[in-house]
């Protein structure tokens, strides 16, 4: 008989370890994974253990879900993160050392352009920013130390989209790892692996969770990417909670339903906008009156839910509070990508070809709520600013 003390740490493992046959992967909690003999263990410490041999490895729901991201984009390789930014930051910094320097695209999400400028210069990487419609002219802008080009495309603030494949062919003969930001096209609306592009980041923050309750980003990357961003990784230890890639993978399940629903309701509400007589103009890429709508077009599957819009003159340099504080619908705060309607508006100060700069620009994150209902409460709200 053994003693209680080692009942309590032994008791109940047996059952635990039985496999119960789920459809979803189960969730482990380890920071120890248990070898099967010593010689697997002295594999190990040479670093040639096939298997898992620690919890920062990865567990069953990171592993299946980075997996069906694999299968998805039709990567190579893929790893999670905290959140998309983490997923960003750590792509930087894998393909890049002092010395080098880098190209974006000048439309990036804010946080991104804040690492290059906050972070990557501390460490003597120069950031050169290129115009947000760069196509095969970014050749002029390669240096003989370019290491990397990031893209972003449309952009998730004013939606300019680059010439993708002129890019990566640019690129590919100079040996610039190119990388894409593709959180507003999702994997279903653009697969970046199809046109050249090493390294996709995808923020899961958005659509592939899908309701504003989990921050996860991703990266895949093609085969001859992969060692150098895989090595990074593993020194830096860093990867996502095992709850929020069983939530990633779960998101997967039911994104194509949730996608078109978010983009026909956007599209209808775009179009309902363009006609209202406040509104200037209506930023959406899959509308004709987008100044690249013929690049979406050849690039894009599909459009998310994801758009922007500015006022007629007069009502430009006024207090819009009483139309964004009114409405009932649209919550007023950041991220997009979810079930509920959002807004987010400001003065839009960035460098743009299509002549937004300077003025306000409002976002709509359409949700899945009805269509017509979304209508009538920003039809409501717009009345407010009617002195
Ligand atoms: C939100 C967002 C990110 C960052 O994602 P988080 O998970 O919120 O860190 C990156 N890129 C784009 C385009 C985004 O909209």
């Amino acid at each position: 008989m053994k003693d209680i003390s080692t009942k309590l740490v032994n008791a109940g493992k047996d059952e635990a370890l039985q496999v119960i046959d789920t459809i979803n992967p189960p969730l482990h909690r380890a920071s120890t994974v248990l070898f099967d003999s010593y010689a697997d263990m002295l594999k190990a410490n040479k670093g040639e253990y096939e298997g898992i041999d620690y919890g920062t490895c990865g567990l069953g729901a990171q592993k299946a879900f980075e997996a069906a991201m694999v299968e998805l984009e039709g990567a190579y390789g893929c790893k999670s993160f905290q959140s998309g930014i983490a997923a960003i930051a750590m792509v930087l910094m894998a393909y890049t050392k002092q010395s080098d320097h880098i190209l974006i695209c000048d439309n990036v999400y804010g946080p991104t352009r804040h690492f290059c400028d906050g972070f990557l210069a501390k460490y003597g990487v120069e950031t050169e920013y290129l115009p947000s419609d760069a196509g095969a002219g970014v050749v002029d802008y390669i240096r003989e130390n370019t290491k990397l080009l990031f893209m972003e495309s449309p952009g998730s603030n004013t939606f300019e989209i680059q010439d993708i494949s002129a890019i990566t062919e640019v690129c590919r003969t100079k040996s610039v790892v190119t990388v894409i930001d593709n959180t507003w096209a999702t994997p279903l609306y653009f697969n970046p692996f199809e046109h050249g592009i090493d390294v996709s980041i995808q923020s899961c923050t958005k659509y592939i969770t899908g309701h504003s309750d989990i921050l996860l980003g991703t990266v895949s990357t093609n085969e001859q990417s992969w060692d150098t961003f895989n090595k990074c990784c593993g020194l830096f230890e860093v990867y996502a909670a095992q709850e929020d890639c069983y939530q990633g993978l779960r998101g997967l399940r039911t994104l194509k339903v949730r996608l078109k629903a978010h983009e026909q309701a956007a599209l209808e509400v775009a179009k309902w906008l363009a006609n209202h007589e406040m509104v200037e103009s209506v930023i959406h890429p899959a509308l004709e009156s987008h100044p690249q709508h013929d690049l979406w077009e050849r690039y894009f599957k599909g459009s998310s839910g994801l758009f922007a819009f500015t006022l007629k003159e007069q009502y430009e340099d006024i207090d819009h509070s009483p139309f964004v504080d009114n409405l009932e619908l649209f919550g007023l705060g950041y991220s997009w990508g979810g079930y509920k309607s959002l807004i987010t508006g400001g003065k839009f100060r960035r460098t743009n070809h299509f002549g937004y700069e300077g003025k306000t620009l409002f976002r709509l994150n359409i949700g899945l709520e009805d269509v017509e209902d979304l209508k009538v409460d920003l039809k409501q709200g717009l009345e407010q600013l009617k002195g």
